[in-house]
């Protein structure tokens, strides 16, 4: 018999395996991460932090249409203070906060009234992205002041704290650690005239490291986020570890979005 007769089911059984459609059902809190709004430029080596515009609307539509509401960081303190379930909730979060969130997914956002929450670099606001290597990731421009402070008067958007210069936290000196999180807090709070409540650790570094958590909580951050992939059980054990979140990749569509939300993660590999 033809090889091939084996090889194209055995291929296709490979190709589905591929995603965690076969995992089981997750409950828990839903933090989806985006980073760039907009089209990859030619060089970049790091194509799957951008999501185009397009496929972010297309994700924006899927979820209001399938009922979750997507809400910000104000509501979810009230979710947590009230231990209110959260399986209908999404927190549409961005990391670092570029002019393509102004330019592209706050009008997406604010079409289908829904809200975002973006994690701002202080120290990066109204510059370029220098924490990359330009060889690696091209520079773009981060949004001004002017920008985020209409975004946050539209109540389209809420902000968070992403440090004032984006260092690997666990890697630096613990002074100057506790500088980054604590200045960042004060210097936001300064920008918008309110409280922020909610603070990323850059890449991720230093979540589930006690000595830097601890900062983080001193500082007064009610939530905080890593960026390892997952759901965290709610209600949230907020002492106990940091909430995790659901990255979305250039390549994820609305099936992948379906799957990162029912099963915490979309492509196993
Ligand atoms: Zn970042």
């Amino acid at each position: 018999m033809n090889k091939l007769f084996y090889f194209v089911p055995f291929a296709g059984l490979l190709y589905s395996l591929r995603w965690s459609w076969w995992y089981k059902n997750l409950s828990g809190l839903n933090v989806l991460v985006y980073h760039k709004i907009g089209y990859p430029p030619k060089g970049t080596k790091l194509k799957e932090l951008w999501v185009t515009p397009e496929r972010f609307e297309k994700h924006i539509s899927w979820l209001t249409k399938k009922g979750y509401k997507l809400i910000g960081f104000s509501e979810l303190a009230d979710y947590y203070k009230n231990n209110k379930p959260v399986d209908d909730v999404v927190l549409v979060t961005f990391d670092d906060g570029y002019e393509n969130n102004y330019k592209y997914a706050y009008p997406i956002l604010k079409k289908y009234n829904a809200k975002g929450n973006i994690f701002v670099v202080y120290n990066t606001i109204g510059k370029v992205n220098v924490w990359h290597n330009p060889k690696t990731e091209v520079w773009i421009n981060m949004a001004t002041k002017e920008m985020l402070i209409e975004m946050d008067k539209s109540g389209v958007m809420e902000f968070g704290s992403h440090t004032m210069n984006h260092p690997r936290l666990a890697n630096i000196d613990i002074e100057d650690a506790k500088w980054e999180i604590f200045e960042s807090k004060k210097q936001l709070e300064n920008l918008f005239q309110k409280e922020i409540i909610a603070f990323a650790y850059p890449y991720g570094n230093g979540a589930y490291e006690p000595e830097i958590r601890k900062l983080v909580l001193e500082a007064g951050y009610l939530f905080d986020f890593s960026f390892k992939q997952g759901k965290t059980s709610w209600p949230w054990e907020r002492e106990k570890k940091t909430l995790d979140r659901l990255f979305i990749k250039y390549s994820d569509s609305c099936f992948d979005l379906n799957l990162h939300i029912k099963k915490g993660v979309s492509k196993i590999f």
